[in-house]
């Protein structure tokens, strides 16, 4: 099979996946948006991703995913770039000015670079609260990325009031060996109360490749897929 072959059947079964789930909690397909994660894979597959019809993609690190939209020239300008990293508060800008939507906001501090790599980009940022889902006895020295469930308002208002940066909604990571399920609900839970204040806090990014199932159930209007799509990714250098 080629690379193109295999990318394509992957795909099928994880859009076969997504239809199910979707059927199964009667809610529509064009409800739930699949971002392919990309990272540690080479531009070339983002390209065959682009040629199946792959809308949005996902990187998680700085600078690899600005690299890859620039080596991918129309192709790059043609998708919708999500990162779902870490970030570095000095390199918030930089990730901003070639991100559609930046996922992984989860402090207060990333949020003037954030606002000025928006300016520099000359568009709004949509930006979503990461938050934290590990269950409070989590061994806090585990260093898992997030905004406190109790902060994820007061982050939020912070994003609102920043100017270029658009709150759009939450995201978040089932904890290790956790139940998805009940992480999932509980980020669910607070994206209706910030939708409360902030009617455009709609989006919630949960789910991967081992939940996305649980991740639909609850709610999710975007997954982030990466394995069940490219494969088993290539050990981290
Ligand atoms: C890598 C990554 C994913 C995709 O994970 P898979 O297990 O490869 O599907 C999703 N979200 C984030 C934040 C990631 O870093």
């Amino acid at each position: 099979m080629t690379r193109r072959q295999t990318i394509a059947a992957n795909l099928e079964a994880v859009e076969g996946r997504i239809r199910r789930a979707c059927d199964a909690a009667e809610r529509r397909r064009e409800d739930v948006q699949l971002v392919v994660i990309t990272k540690t894979y080479p531009a070339s597959d983002i390209e065959i991703l682009h040629g199946l019809g792959v809308s949005d993609v996902g990187e998680n690190r700085h600078p690899e995913a600005g690299r890859k939209k620039e080596e991918l020239g129309d192709v790059g300008r043609d998708l919708v770039w999500h990162f779902v990293g870490g970030l570095q508060s000095n390199k918030a800008a930089a990730v901003a000015a070639y991100s559609d939507v930046v996922h992984s906001v989860d402090r207060a501090k990333l949020l003037p670079g954030l606002s000025k790599g928006a300016h520099q980009a000359g568009r709004p940022l949509a930006c979503l609260v990461q938050v934290n889902l590990d269950p409070p006895e989590a061994d806090d020295t585990s260093g898992r990325a997030g905004a406190g469930p109790s902060d994820a308002a007061d982050l939020a208002h912070a994003i609102e009031t920043t100017e270029g940066l658009e709150l759009r909604g939450v995201m978040g990571v089932a904890p290790l060996g956790g139940d998805p399920a009940t992480a999932f609900a509980a980020l669910a839970r607070i994206a209706r109360m910030l939708g409360e204040t902030h009617p455009r806090c709609r989006l919630i990014s949960a789910g991967m490749s081992d939940d996305l199932e649980q991740a639909v159930a609850a709610g999710a209007t975007h997954v982030r897929v990466g394995r069940s799509v490219l494969g088993e990714r290539p050990p981290l250098r």
